[in-house]
């Protein structure tokens, strides 16, 4: 038997542990996607205690704490910290198989030095300890204590990037922050509050003020070092109108009238074409997440609002208008760099395919299969998108893994998907599939580790 998560964790292999402790372990991190706070960087948050750092905000936990019973006063309520973090102890400990045992555990070893097992029985003792080391931790020591060279955030177009900023200009901290454009908000045009948003955006009387006001803002955020983009949506629309039918939608909208679920998609579809040419000429690489449904809990939305673990994978999104939408982009060589990911992982093929029928010269890998995303970020999930990727599309292009986390602990994730890719490619070789080629393995290894995301970023 092996022993429990040592230092081959997930290696089973004499390759595999070549390939990850002579190639993958050390490298930097480029964390092209997350949604860490800047301010909370710039003034280098501290944190009391082991339940504000895991349990303030993790909406995965939540759920794994309400599947395991435990009552919401333990989780987002009104017991104590230690006594939620008693609960999440218990709840962890009797996790096996979630990726979220592996990660606590990770971070248990990378970030406080525990090497033990954490459950209802050493749970005091970890808190001693861990509250402990948090005395000497912070944002910035966590960050780069985990080798992170770049991170880029997800930010509002209206947003000011003070603390982008602040942290550009501050010469004691070395790892770029960079801001991404992420104009959800902007294109929310059934949303109560569009109107309002709006404001914050400007004077905007017309839909090509908006557009005009967008592109500003898009400028604005690459003279910041933004290289990337993000719209967040239950599927990528595609239902052409004219500019005049377009125009009509918006002053309807701002009269106050909600549109249609057609007009929406007209809207959407109109508004994502603009911003995808402008991406393409100022060279920002468009992610589109899509495949949830969200807040299908409307007992626990009305009580914690959005990202409270009510969430789930949603019906397939369509691939048909998905690929119209990027051949709409393609027709006129106006399709930017675009990473696609989908929380539904039955999509995985078909994307890889929508994807190869628009690669070019461009760059390497021009359409990215974004990595396994949320539900699907896990030991399973990883090893689908990775095998899927490398069958139908171009592995070795891949641009590797992201956070996606509100955690200044989750580089610890990297570690885990670097394991398992060094355990997948390292089981081709062992297996005769793919030769004992060093230097072709070293290029894969890593390029998928982090030299792709460099030089597809351009960073
Ligand atoms: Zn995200």
């Amino acid at each position: 038997m092996k022993a429990f998560m040592d230092k081959d964790f997930l290696l089973s292999t004499e390759m595999a542990k070549h390939l990850y402790h002579e190639i993958a372990e050390d490298l930097p991190i480029i964390d092209y996607h997350c949604h860490l706070n800047p301010q909370e960087i710039y003034e280098d948050r501290q944190f009391e205690n082991i339940t504000q750092v895991w349990l303030g905000g993790d909406h995965y936990k939540w759920r794994l704490m309400r599947s395991a019973g435990v009552e919401e006063k333990f989780i987002t309520g009104d017991a104590s910290d230690r006594e939620k973090f008693q609960k999440w102890a218990e709840t962890i400990g009797l996790a096996v198989g979630n990726p979220l045992y592996h990660w606590s555990h990770l971070e248990l070893r990378n970030y406080f030095g525990y090497d033990g097992i954490l459950n209802g029985d050493t749970a005091e003792e970890v808190w001693q300890l861990c509250n402990e080391k948090l005395k000497v931790l912070s944002a910035r020591k966590l960050i780069e204590g985990s080798n992170v060279k770049a991170l880029c955030t997800t930010d509002d177009p209206a947003d000011s990037l003070e603390w982008h900023k602040k942290i550009a200009e501050d010469e004691s901290f070395g790892v770029k922050v960079l801001p991404s454009y992420r104009p959800d908000k902007a294109m929310g045009i059934e949303k109560a509050d569009y109107l309002d948003y709006l404001k914050r955006l400007g004077e905007i009387g017309s839909f090509s003020q908006l557009v005009e006001v967008l592109k500003r803002r898009l400028a604005f955020f690459v003279s910041f070092g933004c290289r990337v983009s993000d719209h967040g949506m239950e599927a990528v629309p595609y239902a052409p109108a004219t500019a005049d039918e377009v125009e009509a939608i918006f002053q309807k909208r701002r009269a106050g009238v909600l549109p249609t679920a057609s007009e929406e998609k007209q809207f959407k579809t109109a508004l994502l074409l603009e911003l995808g040419r402008e991406y393409h000429r100022l060279g920002v690489v468009m992610q589109l997440h899509f495949g949830v449904t969200r807040d299908n809990s409307r007992r626990v939305f009305r009580a914690l609002g959005p990202d409270a673990g009510v969430d789930s994978i949603g019906d397939a999104p369509s691939i048909k208008e998905l690929a119209a939408f990027l051949g709409a982009l393609d027709d006129t060589g106006e399709l930017p760099k675009t990473i696609l990911y989908s929380l539904n992982p039955n999509d995985n093929a078909a994307l890889v395919t929508v994807m190869g029928a628009f690669q070019t010269g461009e760059a390497v890998s021009k359409l990215q299969h974004g990595s396994a995303w949320w539900f699907n970020d896990h030991k399973a999930g990883m090893i689908e998108q990775l095998t899927t990727l490398a069958a139908d599309g171009y592995l070795a292009g891949f641009v590797g893994m992201l956070t996606d986390s509100r955690s200044f602990l989750s580089y610890a994730r990297h570690e885990y998907f670097r394991r398992i890719l060094c355990e997948l490619i390292g089981s081709w070789v062992e297996n005769g599939e793919y030769p004992n080629d060093e230097s072709a393995l070293r290029t894969i290894v890593e390029g998928i580790s982090i030299k792709n995301a460099e030089r597809y970023f351009g960073l």
